[in-house]
Formats: C-alpha cells, sequence, structure tokens
C-alpha cells in the first residue's frame, strides 16, 4: 500500500471511529502487548529476576506514583497489568476514556522495563530512553526560573522535514526542553538541528513506548519536588497539571496507539496539537495543520509566556537553551584563556559621566587579523572590562553582575564559556566564525544582557576587550587583580552575625510548594545558585520577587541557628507545613530541600560523621546509596532530620552543619568533588581546627567506597570525627 493511500485510510479512521473508541482500541492493544510482554519475561527469566530503570529511586516510577507499589522483580509485573486492564473500562465516556490513556502509560512503561532487561536497549539508538533522577534535579532550576519556560514533547513523523526544522529551532531559541518521539529524530537530525541534552532537544526513541520516559520525568517531578504520596494518583496528576509546562505535538497520522498515549497526555494536563484532523477537545486536543502556527497555538494552549528579550544585533542566535553546548577540540576556532592565554573578566562601577552607554572597544586584533592565516586555532590573551553605572547600582553587586558574564556567554550559539575571574576559558566554533561571529560581538552580547536582565539597576554599561598581551597583563596586576582581593576580602567579612537581613528564596514553590530556602551571608540556597549577596540583589531589581529579606533580631538559639523572624517567616511562606527550623543543624529542624540541590550530605552513624555526594556522581556512597536514593530520602520541602540538601559552596562555610561539630564531620566524598571545594575546605577547617590540609583526610572512592574501607581509612589518617562527641 502506498503510503499516501494509508495516510488517507489512517486520517479517516480517526475522523469515523470517534475518540473513545480509538482511545479503548489503542488501549486495549498496548494491554494485551503489556501482557504479552510481562508472560514471555518471566518465562525466559523467571519471577525473582530484577526489573526496573537505571539511576532512580522510584522504581518503575508511574506505578509508583500510581497505586504506591514498589515493582521490584518480574514477578510483581503480572499484578500491576491487572491495574492497568481495570482502568479500562470501555464505556464510552471521555473521562473513562482518559483513565484507559492512563492505562496505555502503565503499559508502555511496564515495556519499556522489559526492554532493559537486556541491558541498555537505547544504546546503539540516537534516543537516550529513561532519563535519570540527577538529570531531573538538574532541571529543577532553570524550570523555576524560567530560563526553561515549559516542555514540548514532539512525537510521530512529519510531512514536511523543513517546517519541522524551523518548529524544533523556534521552541530551542525560546529556550524550551523539547523531548522527540519517533522518526522525526532522524528528520530532525538530518536538517542540522543540534541535538543533545545540552542543547535541550532531546531524543527519546523510536518506538512510541518510548514517550513513556517523559511521561516519567513529569511524574518524578511530582515525587521529588512536591514529594506527592505514592498511591495518590488524583494528587499526581493534579501536580503535574497544574506545575509541569508541557505540551505534545503530533505529526503525521495517528493510529489507535499514538491517540491513546494523547489520551494518557491529556489526563496528566498536557494538551495534544495535532497536525492532521482529530475530533477537538477544547484545551485539551485540538488541530494544527499549520506548522508556521504550531508553536504558537501550543504554547497558547499551555498558556506559557516567553519573555521577550530584545533582539540582539549578532550573526548566531543567543539563548538559554545553548548555555550547557560545548565547543570540542575539532571544531574550536578560537580560544581564549583555558592555561594557554591568560583571560580575565570584571564588571566594575564606574561615574556615570565616565563612561558612554554602549560603546564597545576592542583594543587589540580580533580573530580574524591576517597574522592568523593558516593557523589551526586562533590563540589570544583576553580582558573584558564591563562598566556600569546607575543610581540604584551598588558595590555589592559588581560580583553578582559578574558571575552572569559566564551564562551570557554561553547562550551564545558557538561559545563556550567556563570559570570566572582571571581564570576564564573561552571557545569559539568554526561554524560562529564563518557565520561572521567576532569579539565585538562578544560585546553586543553582554552588553544587551546586562542593560537588559538588569535594567533597574544598570543605566549604562561601556564595554573593553582587551587582546595585546601586554594590556591583558598589565591591567589584571595593575587594576583588577586589587579589585578581586578587596572583594575576597568583604566576602570574607561577610558572616551571618555581620548583618542585619537574611533572605528567603522562594523561587522553587512553583515545583515545591512548601519549600523555603533562607539564604545567609555563610550559607547559600541549596540550589548553589543564589548566595546571599545574589538574593540581595535581586532583591533590589524585583522588589515584590522572591527574594524578601528577614530581620533577624536575636537569636532564640546561636548554636543551632534559630531565629524567631526566621520561623515566622518559614512558617507563613510555607502555608503552615513546616514552623521551625534551624540553620546550622542537620539533626534538629534541618532546613527544607526542595530537589534541586547540588550535593546531598547524610550521616554515617559507624564512621561518626557525614557523607557528601554531589549530583554529578553516578555510584553508590559508603552509605549503600547513590546520588539519586539519598536524595530521595528528603526534598519537596519537607523536614529529614540526618539528610540535607546543599549547595557545593557550603562545603567550606564555618556554618556547615555547626551543631553537630561541623567541617570536620565530613568523612566522605566524590574525588572530583574534593577536589573542587578543598581550597576552601582547608583553610575553614584550619581556621575552626588547625588541622591543616584537611581535605586529605577525607576518603573518596578512590580509596573506598564500602563502610569498611573508609572506617579503615579514618583510623589510619586520624580523622579528627574518631574522637568527636557520637553524632546520634
Ligand atoms: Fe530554589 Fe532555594 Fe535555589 Fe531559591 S535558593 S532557587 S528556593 S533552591
Ligand atoms: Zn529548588
Amino acid at each position: 500500500m502506498s503510503e499516501g493511500i494509508e495516510f488517507l485510510q489512517e486520517r479517516k479512521s480517526v475522523v469515523v471511529m470517534g475518540l473513545t473508541d480509538l482511545i479503548y482500541a489503542g488501549s486495549n492493544a498496548v494491554a494485551g502487548l503489556t501482557e504479552g510482554a510481562v508472560k514471555d519475561a518471566i518465562e525466559k527469566y523467571g519471577e525473582d529476576h530484577k526489573v526496573g530503570f537505571p539511576d532512580t529511586a522510584y522504581f518503575l516510577p508511574i506505578i509508583y506514583a500510581a497505586t504506591g507499589v514498589k515493582i521490584k522483580k518480574l514477578g510483581d509485573l503480572p499484578a500491576a497489568v491487572d491495574i492497568l486492564k481495570s482502568l479500562i473500562t470501555n464505556k464510552a465516556d471521555l473521562g473513562e476514556a482518559l483513565n484507559a490513556g492512563l492505562a496505555t502509560a502503565v503499559g508502555a512503561e511496564i515495556i519499556e522495563a522489559i526492554r532493559y532487561l537486556d541491558g541498555d536497549p537505547y544504546a546503539n539508538d540516537p534516543g537516550i530512553g529513561f532519563v535519570p533522577d540527577p538529570i531531573i534535579r538538574s532541571l529543577g532550576v532553570p524550570l523555576v526560573t524560567g530560563d526553561i519556560p515549559g516542555i514540548a514533547v514532539l512525537l510521530g513523523e512529519s510531512a514536511d522535514q523543513e517546517s519541522l526544522k524551523v518548529i524544533v529551532k523556534d521552541y530551542q531559541e525560546k529556550g524550551l526542553l523539547t523531548f522527540m518521539v519517533g522518526n522525526i529524530i532522524e528528520q530532525a537530525m538530518e536538517t542540522g538541528v543540534k541535538i543533545g541534552l545540552e542543547y535541550r532537544v532531546i531524543p527519546l526513541g523510536h518506538e512510541v513506548t518510548s514517550v513513556i520516559h517523559v511521561v516519567s520525568v513529569a511524574i518524578r517531578a511530582a515525587l521529588i519536588f512536591g514529594a506527592i504520596e505514592p498511591g495518590k494518583l488524583g494528587d499526581f496528576l493534579t501536580y503535574t497539571k497544574e506545575r509541569v509546562p508541557a505540551f505534545v505535538n503530533t505529526f503525521g497520522p495517528l493510529d489507535e496507539v499514538v491517540v491513546s498515549v494523547g489520551a494518557g497526555a491529556i489526563a496528566l494536563g498536557f494538551p495534544v496539537i495535532a497536525d492532521v484532523e482529530v475530533p477537538e477537545v477544547p484545551g485539551a486536543l485540538m488541530t494544527q495543520a499549520d506548522h508556521a502556527k504550531t508553536v504558537e497555538t501550543s504554547l497558547e494552549a499551555r498558556n506559557i509566556k516567553i519573555k521577550v528579550s530584545s533582539k540582539i544585533d549578532v550573526p548566531v542566535a543567543v539563548a538559554s537553551a545553548f548555555e550547557g553546548e560545548r565547543v570540542r577540540k575539532d571544531t574550536m576556532f578560537a580560544e581564549f584563556g583555558g592555561n594557554k592565554t591568560s583571560a580575565w573578566e570584571l564588571v566594575t562601577t564606574a561615574d556615570a559621566a565616565d563612561i558612554e552607554d554602549h560603546k564597545i572597544t576592542i583594543v587589540g586584533p580580533d580573530i580574524d587579523d591576517p597574522m592568523f592565516a593558516g593557523k589551526d586555532v586562533v590563540r589570544l590573551p583576553l580582558g573584558v572590562k564591563i562598566e556600569v553605572a546607575g543610581k540604584a547600582m551598588q558595590k555589592d553587586f559588581e560580583t553578582v553582575l559578574e558571575r552572569r558574564i559566564h551564562y551570557f556567554m554561553n547562550y551564545i550559539e558557538g561559545a563556550m564559556h567556563v570559570g570566572q575571574r582571571n581564570i576564564a576559558w573561552i571557545r569559539l566554533t568554526k561554524e560562529a566564525y564563518e557565520k561572521g561571529f567576532r569579539l565585538k560581538h562578544i560585546g553586543e552580547v553582554l552588553y544587551s544582557k546586562m542593560r537588559g536582565d538588569f535594567e533597574k539597576v544598570v543605566d549604562k554599561c561601556q564595554i573593553t576587550i582587551y587582546t595585546k598581551a601586554e594590556d591583558v597583563d598589565r591591567i589584571l596586576e595593575e587594576e583588577v587583580k586589587p579589585i578581586y582581593a578587596a572583594r575576597d576580602e568583604r566576602m570574607g567579612a561577610l558572616t551571618d552575625e555581620s548583618v542585619d537581613e537574611f533572605y528567603t528564596c522562594l523561587l522553587c514553590q512553583s515545583f515545591a510548594p512548601s519549600h523555603v530556602c533562607i539564604v545567609t551571608p555563610e550559607r547559600l540556597g541549596l540550589c548553589g545558585a543564589v548566595s546571599w549577596l545574589d538574593a540581595k540583589a535581586t532583591k533590589e531589581l524585583d522588589p515584590l520577587g522572591p527574594n524578601q529579606p528577614v530581620v533577624k533580631g536575636k537569636a532564640l538559639d546561636e548554636r543551632l541557628g534559630i531565629w524567631e523572624s526566621v520561623n515566622e517567616t518559614v512558617a507563613a511562606a510555607s502555608q503552615g507545613a513546616v514552623k521551625k527550623v534551624t540553620l546550622y543543624s542537620i539533626l534538629e529542624d534541618p532546613m527544607t530541600s526542595c530537589g534541586c540541590f547540588e550535593c546531598i550530605c547524610g550521616i554515617m552513624p559507624e564512621a561518626n560523621g557525614v557523607v557528601i555526594v554531589n549530583r554529578e556522581h553516578p555510584d553508590v556512597s559508603p552509605v549503600g546509596m547513590t546520588f539519586g536514593e539519598l536524595a530521595s530520602m528528603t526534598g519537596g520541602g519537607v523536614q529529614t532530620p540526618g539528610f540535607m540538601g546543599h549547595g557545593r559552596f557550603l562545603i567550606g562555610s564555618k556554618k556547615f552543619m555547626s551543631a553537630e561539630g561541623g567541617l570536620p564531620r565530613i568523612v566522605w566524598m566524590p574525588k572530583a568533588l574534593k577536589d573542587d571545594v578543598a581550597e576552601r575546605l582547608n583553610k575553614a577547617v584550619f581556621e575552626m581546627t588547625g588541622i591543616e590540609n584537611f581535605a586529605d583526610m577525607v576518603c573518596d572512592e578512590t580509596i573506598a567506597d564500602d563502610s569498611e574501607g573508609v572506617l579503615e581509612y579514618l583510623e589510619k589518617v586520624g580523622h579528627p570525627a574518631l574522637a568527636m562527641d557520637p553524632i546520634m
């Protein structure tokens, strides 16, 4: 049968059969497939064979959420299949039919889990399949800040490749996270759209069942951030509808399985926009045959607002979706810093009279200078000096603006920025160069972003970029380093005792409604993205925004870090869910976690201390749990004594669980994390105890990752935790 006839027949079938019939046809088909797959798997592997997805603490997450049942082995599956079948009533009622859509989701989850029995079924597929917990946690902050304004799920095969490309690129430039299922993956790849997690365009897989991996993301968001109780399916559906800004675009003809998957999406509150004729359900299922309008229709249907920033006049795209892009050696055109040349960046306040707004000056050769002709890579030293002026600008905000340089540069398609200050490292791609990108465009992007994002404090902004070694080095020594040093001194003197106000951060409440971060000079927000100075600056930029001052007053308990004002604020901001928090204890009323924390700290009783695991570490820690498993012990705004989510920077703060003895309690960390924090950690512990090079006493996975091995090492190095009061 020709594709055209098949297309017409299926199209006709959608219109003729009626929506509920189609959904049931799809659900029943999936139910049958699921039952068969479970039977085959049990025959092949036996009932006791383990089943599950990689790197999650939530078993088969959809079944766990819907029923509270923890599927661990194949023998647990037949009961789940029975539940699935009970959801398919075949009654001609749309609500009941949507339940059948959920049954399809459960079936697809089981089928996918069975596919994982033989190893990663996505190993030779451009799709990534199951999305591990740590990735979901890492998406928390960009989602709450609106940096990722929504989630698009694209499914099927487009009749027109070019318009598909335009849609995907449009979502990408708007910052959305796009998941793709089906042949559109290859179609998009063929058109040259940049694909991968780092570009926010994520291929899931070819089989329609792989769409379940995005449903699983939404459901686990509710488990991780919302602390919704497993088994309360209704609460999950409310959570995804209200808090997960996702929608579905289908491409090409729909068969009944896709329709029943769509019904599942609608049950979760995600509207479905098809490019073929479908029976419309207002607000939930609609047709948009014109691909030029797909994006607009979809955003409207899900009520997603895109922050419009004025178009920046540069030859490449500038969008938050490009933030994670890496520039590798083979695609690199130019490189600055990274130990090969010196590179620094500085934001400093100037008198308004001394600077000219939007003046961008390049002092020295640009990357297209004839002297680079025939060179493999253009290497230049780089000094980026941004001078700002404004009535509401405060010296303290300089670091806040300066740290944004990292993000702004990474937004440039074809640029990678690593580090900060005078350890900055920047790479540009050949592609960007060929499109005409030059150094002045870096200036343009930084200018637009500084003015746009900080409009309340920056009235004027002037940028000078130096590329001659003698300038870069001289200005660094004479002008820049003294400013860094003065700031460090100010930061060092900035303690919880030295200020009158702490700040709340309520950003994560859009996902974790009862979570409140209290941000102090010595305790940054647990996502690592909000320091006390950031919070203070945000209050200035957005007076009614997520960061509000908490006037300290007198402490009720200085050791534990209890303030009446903090308790009152937390109680009010959490709608009474949390009444008391301590700022310095992990055991008594510890601060809550939302879910997007950089690190998780947990007690290791036999070592009389704590282990810390960062999100990037994939393996099991000496307390027998991975990051994801440890993280699942807390989160969603719940207090769990003994577990605490926190930012990396807290490892080096003298207030880190100081009520229980503080930093010297740390007995184990992954090596990469330890190396990252060692300098500050060593300095702080030395000042607290006189112990030198404390980081060397902290065990890591290259030494031991089991309880016995860790204890042996701690004894050997004479770790201070062993001699401290019992932690519990
Ligand atoms: Fe979320 Fe806390 Fe970070 Fe604010 S500081 S964004 S509430 S984790
Ligand atoms: Zn958070």
